[in-house]
Order: structure tokens, then C-alpha cells, then sequence
């Protein structure tokens, strides 16, 4: 079993903390895969409507915002690929444990102030078995609402980028992709560039 990080910077140019050679583009469309060592794209599989849980830590205020990036990615997809799983309780610890969760994090280590969020796959061989996301509440200002405020990011269109991230896709070169891995502060993006073709690539 091996793990794969993606930490998603929204300073002011973002890094996508991959080697170079784990994001590939296939065909024509816009948005990357992310590839194991031999080059081969990393997918759920028959895993697919995956088991989705969201931890108690997640202000209640955010979870409606979960579930509408949740139904981007199904539109998108033209059929169901996450299935809400419930609250998950007990200690916010993201690891290995057979289950995906989504965390909100208070506390986040100081030297990488600067991620925004981190998606950890685990996968065997090209299968991805399990994902967890964390949201760095620590030092980042989130909104909620339809308007983004100067100083906050979208919270929805944060977690449809993460989502993308867990499912395998790496970034979209189109500005006006959720997958883009730049977003500014102020801003929302929560839709799909016309060239993402996000069902054919799943
Ligand atoms: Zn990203």
C-alpha cells in the first residue's frame, strides 16, 4: 500500500506538491490524472459511489457546501460517485484506516501555514482504496455563502478542487476550472472548464 500527498497552496501561486511525472494529461482533455510510478492513472475503480464520511470537527454551517460539491462532481460525471456516509466521531486523525473522511482542522503544523488544504490517497498498485481530506481552518478565512469577501476563499469551490484531488485528478490548465490550482482570495469558481470532460475521464 502506498500514500500520495497533494497539498494545494492558495498563496499567491500554488504548488502542486507532486513529482513532476505523477501528473499526466490523456488525450485531448483538460484535466490531469495523477499517475503511480509506472505511469499508470490512479482510480477508484469499481469502488466508485465511494464512501464519504465527514468528521464532527466540520462546522455544521459547511456541511450543505460539502454536499453541493458533492452534486457537482455527480453532474458532471452524469452518475453518483460519492455516497455521504454520515458524521464520523471520535479524534480528528487522518490516517489509514479503510475510511474517507473530510476534517477541519483548528491546529496545523506552522512551517506549511501556506496549505490550504491536503488530500492523502492511498492506493495499491493504480487502485485508490481510501482518501482523506484536510481543510487548514488554522489559517485560512473561509465563506460560505455566494459572495466570497476580500480576505476569505470559497469554501465550496475548495472542496470540489479537493474532491477532484481525491478522486485522481491532478489541475486544469482552464482559469475558469475548479480544477485550476490557482484560485485568489475574493473569488468563486465552483464549475468545470469546457475542455475538464470529467465523465469520459473516470
Ligand atoms: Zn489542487
Amino acid at each position: 500500500m502506498k500514500s500520495l500527498h497533494v497539498a494545494c497552496l492558495f498563496a499567491f501561486a500554488l504548488l502542486f506538491s507532486l513529482p513532476a511525472s505523477s501528473e499526466e494529461t490523456f488525450g485531448t482533455c483538460g484535466l490531469r490524472s495523477v499517475v503511480n510510478a509506472s505511469g499508470d492513472r490512479l482510480s477508484w475503480n469499481q469502488s466508485i459511489p465511494i464512501k464519504l464520511r465527514i468528521h464532527e470537527s466540520m462546522p455544521s454551517e459547511f456541511i450543505s457546501k460539502i454536499k453541493s460539491a458533492i452534486q457537482t462532481w455527480h453532474t458532471a460525471a452524469g452518475r453518483t460517485i460519492f455516497e455521504f456516509d454520515g458524521i464520523e466521531n471520535g479524534p480528528a486523525i487522518a490516517k489509514k484506516d479503510g475510511i474517507s473522511v473530510i476534517y477541519y482542522f483548528t491546529e496545523w503544523e506552522s512551517a506549511k501555514n501556506s496549505e490550504q488544504e491536503r488530500i492523502t490517497i492511498y492506493f495499491q498498485d493504480d487502485l485508490v482504496v481510501e482518501g482523506d481530506i484536510r481543510i487548514n481552518g488554522k489559517d485560512f478565512r473561509f465563506s460560505n455563502g455566494t459572495f466570497v469577501e476580500s480576505d476569505s476563499y470559497d469554501f465550496e469551490g475548495l472542496i470540489t478542487h479537493s474532491l477532484g484531488h481525491l478522486l485522481g485528478f491532478g489541475h486544469s490548465p482552464a482559469k475558469d476550472s475548479v480544477m485550476h490550482e490557482t484560485l485568489s482570495p475574493g473569488t468563486l469558481r465552483r464549475e468545470f472548464g469546457d475542455s475538464d470532460c470529467v465523465s469520459s475521464s473516470l
